[in-house]
Parts: structure tokens; C-alpha cells; sequence
């Protein structure tokens, strides 16, 4: 076992890091640990300063810099102690002319767990962002940590492989100060990590009234996979007015670049068991993306269109129907627009509402009250079990998914997020 440390809103960094002396700052505490210790943050709300800025480099401000590793099998861990929730406040940091990163992770072998970063500030009326965290180690686990009531992305994968974040939530993120004040860089969740970063998962997050979008890969070197994560109501704010972009999952895309500096294989992401609801733009959606993406069992429902495979083509010069997708077993509420851009001669679609003449309604379901998306998170911080999109006891969507040599209940796989209890 290593050794355990402590740190407290009402602590000292003259302290010695024990339960009854805690030091003040994780960063006094970063300075101490080995692999494998943990620092234990008690409750309470940490409103970090101007002069707390850990490094200033090029135009970044660094708040919290963690860039010390742990080992394997003997990670760092930085989390809340027992059931406290410590919140760092970083409203009160407003470097001029910096955008601002909450927390910088450069270290590897980290677990951080049981927190809260809000308020994060944007100072820049130019092109700009912050972020809350910005990953750029490996082998680092993210759970159960909250970003949210400020005007930063929440996560940022830029770089590093082998990162699990799990069971996190980004919410109510607005940069009301830079561009045309609509917020149009903050997503809830970012993968934009270049060539060699492999291996990063996206587990049980769920992101709402982002700004931007909930989930965004835009220029991507690699392959990421979202599983079981839920974005809604992006795109617009709590009082429900409309600010930028608003998709759930923007799950690739590079732009208007250059076809030459396309990946020379253009990755493709998985995006399994997620839920999707009334985003101001796409559900799930292709974000002209040159290649296929993995769309499976996930279910859309009031988004503008739930199912957008915008491509492109190889030289990315013109934009068109995707092709090379493939689309098993998804679940799309018909609403507004159920798929766009969707050719389904150039692609694998089975098992979806949206292929043949399969009929179903309300009564499907156990619920479509898209408010239960918001509820308490279960005490291990997994997702809540709630009913929304669970099929009801004789469901017409009930086995007509196909099989894709997953665990099922009944004859068949059902399709949308959710499989239907055994009855
Ligand atoms: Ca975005
Ligand atoms: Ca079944």
C-alpha cells in the first residue's frame, strides 16, 4: 500500500498532509506523492486564485498541473474522500489574453475520481477556448468527476493512449465572452488526439446544455469508442434558447483540410448503447467524416435529424452521403427527421427502426420523459437505472434486431440502447 495524503478547502500547504494537517493545494501534494499513493481531497468548495496558475506557457494559463506519473499497478490516485464532494471553484481566475486550463494532466498512470471543476473562465473576446481537463498522458482513469456551470469544454482527450473516462458528466458549459458569444468550441467531451493515441474509451458520460456539442471527434488521428454515454439538449442553454452547434455525438470529421493531410487510414469510431435526445442539430451524427463509423444499438430520439451520415468524399473536396458505416440495431423515435444523408446501397444497415416497415409508438416504451436523463447517478457513480427507452412488456421492437454475436435475451438482440428484461 502506499501512502495516503490529504488535502482540504480549510487546509495548508505548511501542513504536513496527514488527516489532521492537510495541505491546501494538490499541487502541495503532487510535490510529495510517489506511485502509488493516494491523495484524498476532503468536501467542500476549493475556490482556486489568480496566483494559484501552476505555469504559463505560450498563450495557456495551467491551474493545476499534474505531470507527475504513478506505475503500473501503482497509479496515483487523486480522489474524494469517503462520500465528500470537493468542488474547485475556478471562476475566480481570469488570466488576461489566456485561456485557461483548469487541469492539465501530463502525468500518466493517474486516477482521479469524485470531483467537481466549475466556473471555469473564458477571457478572450477573440477566436479561443478553455478547457477544464486537458489529458495528454496515458493508462489514466477519469471517474465520476463533474465539469460544469462555466465557459470551458469540460474533457479534452489531446493526446495519450489507454484513457478510460468513466461515469462523468459535463453540463450547463457557455462561453458567453469570446466570438459571437454563442459558445461555438464547448463540447462537453473532446477526442481530438492525433496518430499513435489509441486505446481511449468514453463509458457511462453524459453531457447536457453544452453549448456546443456533447461529444465531439472532429480531427481525430485515431480510432475512440463511446459506449453507453448520453447527450441531450446540447445546443441550447437550461432556459432552453438556442447558442451553437448542438449535436449529441459529432463523432468525426476533418474539417474543409486538405485531402492530402488526411490519416492515411481514416479511423473508425464506435459509438455503441448511447442515448441521444432533442439536440439542437444531429443525434449521432457523421460530421462529414471520410470513412465509416461504427453506429450500434444506440437509440436517437427529437433531435433535429437523429441520424446524420454526412461524408465526404476521398479528396475531401465535396460533401456527401456517408458510405461504409455500419448501422446495427439503432433505435430512432420518429420525430423530426429520423436519418439525412443516408444511402443505404453504400452501407451496412440492419436491425435499425429505420430500415424497413417495422411500426411502433409510445406504448413501445416504459418512458420517453427525457428529464430522467438528468437523475442521480447510482452510489458507485454508474448511470441511473431509469425507464426512458426501455422497451415494455410486449414491445414490437422486442427481437428485431440481428445478431451481432452479442448476449441477448429471446430469440434476438433488441434494438436501441436497451435490452428487454426476460418476461
Ligand atoms: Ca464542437
Ligand atoms: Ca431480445
Amino acid at each position: 500500500m502506499g501512502a495516503e495524503w490529504y488535502v482540504a478547502p480549510g487546509g495548508s500547504d505548511e501542513g504536513d498532509g496527514s488527516k489532521g494537517r492537510p495541505f491546501a493545494t494538490v499541487l502541495k501534494a503532487q510535490e510529495r506523492v510517489s506511485a502509488g499513493d493516494t491523495v484524498y481531497l476532503r468536501g467542500g468548495t476549493y475556490r482556486l486564485e489568480e496566483g494559484q496558475v501552476a505555469q504559463h506557457r505560450g498563450m495557456w494559463a495551467h491551474v493545476i498541473l499534474l505531470d507527475k506519473s504513478g506505475s503500473k499497478g501503482s497509479p496515483i490516485r487523486y480522489e474524494a474522500y469517503g462520500d465528500e464532494r470537493p468542488v474547485f471553484d475556478f471562476s475566480a481566475v481570469k488570466p488576461e489574453g489566456k485561456r485557461v486550463t483548469a487541469v492539465l494532466v501530463r502525468g500518466s498512470w493517474l486516477h482521479l475520481k469524485g470531483f467537481e471543476i466549475s466556473g471555469v473562465q473564458v477571457t478572450m473576446t477573440g477566436h479561443t477556448q478553455s478547457i477544464c481537463v486537458d489529458n495528454q498522458g496515458s493508462e489514466n482513469v477519469y471517474e465520476n468527476l463533474v465539469f460544469r456551470d462555466g465557459q470551458a469544454i469540460g474533457f479534452w482527450l489531446g493526446r495519450g493512449s489507454n484513457n478510460l473516462i468513466l461515469n462523468c458528466d459535463a453540463h450547463d458549459n457557455h462561453d458567453f465572452t469570446s466570438g459571437n458569444k454563442r459558445g461555438g468550441n464547448v463540447d462537453g467531451f473532446g477526442f481530438h488526439a492525433p496518430r499513435g493515441s489509441v486505446g481511449n474509451v468514453f463509458r457511462g458520460c453524459r453531457a447536457w446544455h453544452n453549448s456546443d456539442d456533447g461529444f465531439d471527434f472532429i480531427s481525430a488521428g485515431e480510432a475512440v469508442t463511446v459506449e453507453e454515454c448520453w447527450a441531450f439538449l446540447n445546443g441550447t442553454n437550461a432556459k432552453g434558447e438556442p447558442l451553437a452547434d448542438g449535436n449529441g455525438f459529432k463523432a468525426g470529421g476533418y474539417g474543409a483540410i486538405d485531402g492530402g493531410r488526411l490519416p492515411a487510414v481514416i479511423p473508425r469510431h464506435v459509438v455503441r448503447r448511447c442515448v441521444a435526445v432533442r439536440n439542437r442539430a444531429g443525434g449521432f451524427y457523421a460530421n462529414h467524416h471520410p470513412g465509416g463509423i461504427d453506429w450500434i444499438h444506440n437509440t436517437a430520439m427529437g433531435n433535429r435529424t437523429d441520424f446524420n451520415f454526412l461524408g465526404r468524399n476521398e479528396e475531401n473536396t465535396a460533401s456527401v452521403p456517408g458510405g461504409g458505416h455500419r448501422i446495427l440495431n439503432n433505435v430512432a423515435y420518429p420525430g423530426r427527421a429520423v436519418t439525412a444523408n443516408f444511402d443505404r446501397s453504400i452501407n451496412e444497415s440492419r436491425g435499425n427502426t429505420f430500415d424497413g416497415e417495422l411500426r411502433f409508438d409510445r406504448r413501445d416504451f416504459l418512458s420517453l420523459d427525457h428529464e430522467l436523463l438528468k437523475a442521480e447517478r447510482r452510489p458507485d457513480g454508474g448511470l441511473p437505472e431509469v425507464p426512458l427507452f426501455r422497451l415494455s412488456r410486449g414491445s414490437r421492437l422486442i427481437d428485431r434486431g440481428v445478431d451481432l454475436g452479442e448476449a441477448y435475451r429471446g430469440k434476438a438482440p433488441d434494438p436501441g440502447a436497451y435490452e428487454a428484461e426476460e418476461r
